[in-house]
């Protein structure tokens, strides 16, 4: 006996007959046709074989002791043993043979038998049982591929999809329900329009249900496709072919559409984010600059077609770089998103608002009528401005300047438009700041005039052409010097003095004034040191303080470092900076001014009334005086406005204990008026201009001797 696995199919045969001889014979004989036999001499045996292993063929007597050959077949059939039953029974009735084959015998052979057509009998039983194991094999096999192929189209991580004729689905993998949330039953039947997007529609029509041959038959196309949660949509990169039948004297007949749907919205959506980014700025989302110049080229172009008029602004935020530097650059980020958005929601659909970097934004305005229109955007965007920013605890005031220029008369080429902008915005910064202007042709000469300022400024710089002079500022009731304002004087070579006011913006713009400033300072202390050693103990002097230098992290301990150097106690020494710097509530410029007070140094606003600041607000910080602007004494007796002014400062200063310099004053009038409200130091010229430090020494030595700061520094 031998193992099923290794036996050759429809070969082996096992003879069940209680007879020994006639086993014996029926075994040589069929081994002697190549056959593989084994015998067994009942029933219960065979039955027992038949168990364990697995025969082709059994050649089965009939009328045997206990179980006979009935009850083999019955077995067979029952447990559905894959061998054929060959009866050869010496019974000659006709029902057991028609019994014996009803029952599932393949053949009955009568004995005595002849041999050759036993051996007939048995070939046919053989040939067969080896066609039906072929068949069995060939059944399992398509099975199993079938299954192969089910499992990998519901494994495909791509849609696999089968439409009628009609366009509804006849078949949909599993990958539908994963990637767009539709059981495949739900979607069976139904047209494919419904699951395709309002904006795929018209492509998918295309694909679906073109009727295409040949190498057209296959069609690509990338669809947006409804999830089922209908507030979804997902990117499908999509391959459909028509499914034809092949009819030879009609063409193809057109029987549907089969197709691969591919999700590639993760791509897709990296791919627009990447978009996005080289088009907008990411931290306002507006258009970056290349954006904004696009649109520009395309409405300079329609401009010039229809004969119109485009406006290109620039707007500044005039006090940004400030909070960006005392408030630390989340706060300055969160303030330029909130600029972008309250800005944005002002503008007409057409009109491009971007942001070039910076505090700086664009504003592209197409087909406007005259340039009057462009006048009317700016004031809103200014006024949009004018009401704070509130971001978390703080209230953030900015204003804006804005440069206007307009096509064609400002400039026929986009760069041209844009540098004209740029320029207009660059003189409302001069002009002190927050309104718009037009560009005009005297811009470029400002703007070749201030490059050259920067130039020579340095040159200035290293050649030692800046001077310290000095305005005495006095006691309004005794007339008596209290100190000395230190102003800052430019020896050109060849143009003279240059006052501050020309060049100190500029140097502020550039950097430079961080190295006027220390400049100032080295030079103001030395010369008080001279003059106290000369016998003016009490002389104080100002200093005037930009923005740039208070934000510099050693502003104090420049200070400190300077007084130490010359031996001066921090009380001879005020530092003036403008209310504009003090604004905010910025926790860095109170910390360093506290720091200031605490070393006896004093505070004075400069310029005192011309800014934002209202008196309650600057009531909180460290401040010692105020110095009520020129402009204000200016129109004391003058006007009514300039004197009520006057009149309130001065109230409000007496209120808060504050210390009160009036500026410019320039007649006995304005001195009587002021000191009439009770104003204590007076400068101007008066009392004498700013003079050089030696011109300075000889008034305090003359004073010492008697004279009268009237007679000698005015003199
Ligand atoms: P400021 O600090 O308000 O200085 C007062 C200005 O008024 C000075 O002009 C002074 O010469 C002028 N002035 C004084 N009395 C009279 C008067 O009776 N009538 C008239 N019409 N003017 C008078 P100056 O020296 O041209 O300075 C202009 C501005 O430049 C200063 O205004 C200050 O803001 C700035 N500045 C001057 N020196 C420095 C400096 O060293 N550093 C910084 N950051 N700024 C400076
Ligand atoms: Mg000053
Ligand atoms: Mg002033």
């Amino acid at each position: 006996m031998s193992a099923v696995m290794d036996e050759p199919i429809g070969r082996n045969v096992l003879i069940v007959d209680d007879e020994p001889m006639q086993r014996e014979s029926l075994k040589q004989m069929i081994e002697l046709s190549g056959y593989q036999v084994e015998t067994a001499d009942c029933g219960e045996t065979a039955i027992s074989m038949l168990r364990s292993y697995c025969f082709d063929l059994l050649i089965l007597d009939l009328n045997m002791p206990g179980m006979g050959g009935f009850g083999v077949i019955d077995y067979v059939v029952e447990h559905q043993v894959p061998s054929k039953m060959v009866v050869v029974s010496g019974d000659a009735n006709f029902d057991t043979a028609k019994e014996a084959l009803q029952k599932g015998a393949y053949d009955f052979v009568k004995k005595p038998y002849a041999p050759d057509e036993l051996l007939t009998t048995i070939g046919n039983a053989a040939t067969k049982k080896a066609l039906e194991d072929t068949n069995q094999n060939i059944r399992q096999k398509l099975s199993e591929s079938e299954n192969l192929h089910r499992f990998i189209v519901d494994h495909s991580p791509d849609i696999v999809f089968m439409l009628d004729t009609d366009g509804r689905f006849t078949f949909l993998n599993d990958t539908v329900y994963q990637s767009l949330g539709y059981n495949k039953t739900e979607l069976i039947g139904r047209h494919y329009s419904q699951i395709v997007s309002g904006q795929s529609k018209k492509q998918a029509r295309y694909v679906f249900t073109e009727r295409r041959s040949d190498d057209r038959k296959s069609n690509n196309v990338e669809l947006k496709l409804k999830c089922r949660d209908e507030s979804e949509y997902r990117y499908f990169d999509t391959t459909s072919m028509a499914i034809s039948l092949n009819q030879s004297d009609y063409g193809d007949e057109f029987r549907g559409t089969y197709g691969v749907a591919r999700d590639v919205t993760e791509k897709k959506r990296a791919q627009e984010l990447i978009n996005f980014q080289a088009y907008h700025d990411l931290l306002t989302k507006l258009p970056n600059r290349r954006l904004m110049e696009d649109r520009l080229g395309i409405a300079i172009t329609q401009a010039k077609r229809d004969k119109q008029n485009v406006a290109v602004m620039f707007l500044d935020l005039d006090r940004f770089k400030w909070v960006n530097d005392t408030m630390g650059h989340t706060m300055g980020d969160r303030l330029l998103q909130a600029v972008g958005q309250r800005l944005e929601n002002t503008l007409r659909s057409g009109d491009t608002l971007a942001r070039f970097g910076g505090d700086e934004f664009a504003l592209v305005l197409p087909q406007i009528k005259r340039r009057e229109d462009a006048a009317v955007i700016a004031e809103k965007v200014l006024g949009e401005l004018k009401d704070p920013f509130k971001i978390d605890e703080h209230e953030l005031y900015v204003s804006g300047s804005i440069g206007i220029a307009v096509y064609p008369e400002a400039g026929e080429t986009m760069e041209t438009l844009i540098q004209s902008a740029d320029l207009a915005m660059y003189c409302v910064k001069d002009k002190g700041k927050n309104g718009y202007e037009f560009f005009n042709e005297t811009m470029n000469e400002m703007s070749s005039a201030r490059l050259t300022i920067e130039r020579e400024l340095r040159k200035a710089l290293a050649s030692d052409e800046l001077r310290v002079c000095y305005q005495p500022q006095v006691n309004a009731s005794t007339e008596e010097i209290v100190g000395f304002e230190a102003l800052i004087r430019w020896q050109h070579g060849e143009n003279g003095t240059i006052f501050p006011d020309e060049f100190i913006p500029v140097a502020e713009e550039t950097g430079l004034i961080l190295e006027i400033g220390n400049f100032v300072l080295e030079t103001a202390c030395a010369d008080l040191a001279a003059w106290r050693k000369a016998g003016a103990e009490n002389i104080r002097v100002s200093i005037n303080c930009s923005a740039p230098q208070v934000s510099q992290d050693d502003f104090i301990d420049r200070i400190v470092q300077t007084l130490r150097k010359y031996d001066l106690p921090g009380s001879c020494l005020e530092v003036e900076i403008t209310e504009n710097i003090i604004m905010n509530d910025m926790s860095l410029v109170v910390q360093k001014l506290r720091k200031l007070t605490s070393l006896g140094i004093k505070i004075a606003i400069d310029d005192f009334g011309t800014g934002y600041s209202s008196l309650s607000y600057l009531q909180q910080f460290p401040i010692n005086t105020l110095k009520i602007d020129k402009s204000f004494v200016g129109s004391i007796h003058v006007n009514d406005g300039g004197t009520s002014i006057v009149d309130a400062i001065v109230a409000m200063a007496h209120g808060l204990k504050l210390n009160l310099i009036a500026e410019g004053v320039e007649t006995d009038s304005q001195l009587e008026y002021l000191k009439s409200l009770g104003c204590a130091e007076i400068q101007g010229w008066l009392f004498g201009k700013a003079e050089s430090a030696e011109t300075t020494s000889k008034i305090l030595e003359d004073i010492q001797k008697g004279g009268r700061v009237r007679s000698v520094a005015a003199a």
